[in-house]
Parts: C-alpha cells; structure tokens; sequence
C-alpha cells in the first residue's frame, strides 16, 4: 500500500512539468491518441527489438465481417559481437534482416508502412521520432543513446539501397499489448509488460501530460517504471542482493525496480540467496559447487520447472544436481522456497504500481466503480506457474472497487506495432475524407 502511493507520487513527478526533469520514472508521451476501433485494415510490416527475440512480421489486418488479424514471422540472431558493437553495425544487421525476410516474402519491390516495435525508454516528439535515452536489458551498441532511431533505421536501409520501406511509428513493447487487446475489448487502456524487463503504460488525461500542450481528450503515456527507484527512493526496500545485481549489471544506477522483478534477473536472484544461505550453512552441507557459484548459470526458466505443481520437487533435485550438487529433500524444499519468494516478491511489487496506475485511471474518469482491461505480455507473466495467479490476487486486494480483467495480449510486439501503424492510416484517410 505505501509503495504504491509512493508510486503514485513518482508518476505526478513525470507528469508535472517542474519536476519532470528530476523524476526517475519518465511517464514519455507516446502520440498514440486513440486504440483501435476495428475498422482498421491493410497490410504491414513491423520489426520487433528489445524482448527475448528480434523479429521481423508482415502483418495483415482485415476489416468488416470476417474482422481479423494474419501474420507470418521470422526470427533472427543478433550475435553477439553486433550487440556490443557500434550502433551503425547494429542497424545494419537489422536492415540485412529486414532485406532477407522481404526477399524470403517476395515483396522486396512493394513500399509498405512499417511498424517499430523499440522496447526501450525513448523520448517522442511524434509517432515516428524515438530518441533513445539508454539502453536497459542485455543491450549495449555505442553511439545510440541520444541519438534518433527512426532515423538510424531509415540509413541503414538507404545505405543498402536494394529496398525502400515508410517507417510510420514507433512504439514500445506496452503500447504494443495494450494495442493488441485493444482490438479485441475496448476497454483495454493499460499495456503490461513482465519480461525480460518490465513496464506499463496507459491512457492519460492530456490535461495532466504538462510536457506536451493541449488539453483534450487522452494520450497513451509509457511510465518506464523500470527506473522507479534509480533515485534512491527504493532503497529500504532493496537487500544486498540486490546491490550485488545491481552492481553485476550492464547499467549500475539504472532499471532498479526492473532488476527486483524482471526475468533477465530473477534466476540471479535466486542464484545469490542460494549461495547466500550456502555460506550460512543453511543449504548443501554448507559446500557450493563452482557451477552455483558461476553468474547466470541459475536461469530464471529453472523457477517456472521448481515452482510447477506436480513435479516442482523432482525437477528442483534434477536441476540441483546439473549444478553438481548432491541435495537433500530439505535442500530442494529450501530451493523450491526461495524461488517461491523472488517471484511472490516480483509479482507483489508489479501489483503495487499497477495499482498506482489503476487508481489514477479511476479518478481521471471520477468513476464510483471503473471497469477495466489491462493487456498482459512477456515471458514471465505467460511462462511461471504461479505469477500471474499471485499478481493477479493482489491487485484485487489493492484496489478492490476496481473491476480488473487481464487478457493476455498474443504476439503484442509484432500486432501492436502494425495495430498503431494500422490506425495512423485510418485516422489519416478520415482526414483526407
Ligand atoms: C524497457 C522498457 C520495456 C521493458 C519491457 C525495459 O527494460 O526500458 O521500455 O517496455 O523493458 O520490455
Ligand atoms: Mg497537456
């Protein structure tokens, strides 16, 4: 309850125009103005950046009675040396991407409008300007933070020359699902994403949005709640693990909120509270394996097998052992626990700022009882046993006069994208009208 008044009181600092400067949880406009209608249609292209896999999708989006959504996708590598090399190699690899799946489509010839899915914190000026402010996630090409992607996109595919597209967006990952549901209940307004990384977005009151003039009607606002906490405002709340990821982490100072949560950091979590407890005695006869004591080797996929119902204790002796460990059943239920409490904490933490979100949106409309959608993505909300079970329980018991429903966005990333692109065109050929 007090984290998500302190919550509620980093998103007035985002939105506020004095403070925003200061403020560690951004609230960046958007420019998607209105979620889809149903009547949007057209064939699109989207690139999907930032989550577990980079892809590539030709999207097609029909209207009328038999109202529908067809996508065909490819997923591609981004090796390794391109992710920690130059932002110009980087955005080259994607067009060389882009190139292979149009060929492999057979429209290289055809200019189709393109949507870019870029999960990370951007400032927006328009639909299809994204300036980058830092890298969050495993990701780290030089020479991009600051600079304008949409831009970077359009000369890398110039350079190349053998194929020309029209970037018409370019949104974040939460727009994407909120977008995706959006099409399917109109009362989606709230995009969530727990991932890889996490975040939300919703629809804001433009009155309240002080960066950006005018007044009327509501803009999709991107909270970047990752960084909640990159102020120092967390840290009674933080432990010593979470200063030891934190400081283990490709962007120490930054994303802390996401660190406690995300799945890039939950299997780590769980890593050092088990060698943690090793050290104490408490676990293994007191004798860690150098497999325990290696970063990363305790993956956050590992939790979704310990916590499963039926065979969570087995898999957690399997796993145990693969560490060259030799565990009691005390061992494995100690395991099996910890696990239980990095996610229960994870999921609780999540229910605390959606609650912050679904209160704001509650009093924007002064409605007695709000009834509201909130569209779900990401590899630890669809993949843990128990996540969204323990997430979901909580934000009823945090805003109980609420009426909630999550609906799992499918493929939020890649349908988003073209969903928004889908209805720029729509609001565009209404204007012409
Ligand atoms: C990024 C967000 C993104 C989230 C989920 C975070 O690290 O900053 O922009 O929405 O991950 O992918
Ligand atoms: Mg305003």
């Amino acid at each position: 309850m007090d984290l998500s008044m302190r919550f509620r009181r980093e998103m007035d600092k985002g939105l506020c125009r004095d403070t925003n400067p200061t403020a560690a949880v951004k609230m960046l406009p958007t420019f998607v103005r209105s979620t889809p209608d149903g009547t949007e249609q057209g064939e699109f292209l989207s690139l999907d950046l930032g989550g577990a896999n980079f892809r590539v999708l030709l999207v097609k989006v029909v209207s009328g009675e038999n109202r529908r959504v067809e996508m065909q996708n490819e997923i591609y590598v981004i090796p390794e040396d391109v992710m920690r090399g130059t932002g110009s190699g980087f955005f080259d690899h994607i067009a060389a991407c882009l190139a292979q799946f149009l060929e492999k489509m057979g429209i290289k010839e055809r200019k189709l409008p393109l949507g870019f899915t870029f999960s990370f914190p951007c400032q927006q000026t328009k639909m299809d300007e994204a300036v980058l402010m830092s890298w969050t996630k495993g990701f780290k090409p030089t020479g991009v933070e600051g600079k304008e992607v949409v831009s970077l996109l359009r000369q890398a595919i110039k350079k190349r020359g053998d194929f020309d597209i029209d970037v018409v967006v370019v949104i974040n990952d939460t727009v994407g699902a909120m977008m995706t549901c959006g099409y399917d209940d109109q009362h989606c307004e709230i995009g969530l994403i727990v991932g890889t990384g996490t975040n939300a977005c919703y629809m804001e009151q433009m009155r309240h949005l002080e960066m950006l003039d005018g007044d009327e009607g509501r803009m999709c606002v991107n909270t970047e709640w990752g960084a909640f906490g990159d102020d120092g405002v967390l840290d009674d709340l933080r432990t010593d693990i979470d200063r030891d990821i934190d400081a283990g982490s490709l962007n120490p100072g930054q994303q802390l909120f996401e660190k406690m949560i995300s799945g890039m950091y939950m299997g780590e979590l769980v890593r050092l509270i088990l060698v943690k407890m090793t050290k104490q005695g408490l676990l293994f006869q007191g004798r860690a394996t150098p497999e325990l004591l290696t970063t990363g080797h305790f993956k956050t996929s590992y939790i979704y097998t310990i916590e499963s119902d039926k065979f969570g204790l087995a898999e957690a002796e399997r796993i145990l052992r693969g560490f060259g460990l030799d565990p009691t059943v005390e061992d494995c239920i100690g395991t099996q626990r910890v696990c239980e409490i990095v996610c229960t904490r994870a999921a609780h933490l999540v229910a605390a700022t959606l609650a912050s979100i679904l209160r704001q949106i509650r009093d924007n409309k002064a409605a007695e009882k709000l009834r509201t959608t909130i569209g779900v993505d990401g590899s630890v909300y669809k993949n843990h046993p128990q996540f969204s079970r323990r997430l979901h329980k909580m934000v009823r018991r945090l805003v109980p006069d609420v009426d909630v429903r999550f609906l799992q966005s499918q493929d939020g990333s890649g349908k988003g994208a073209a969903m928004v692109t889908a209805v720029a065109y729509r609001l565009a050929i209404q204007q012409a009208e």
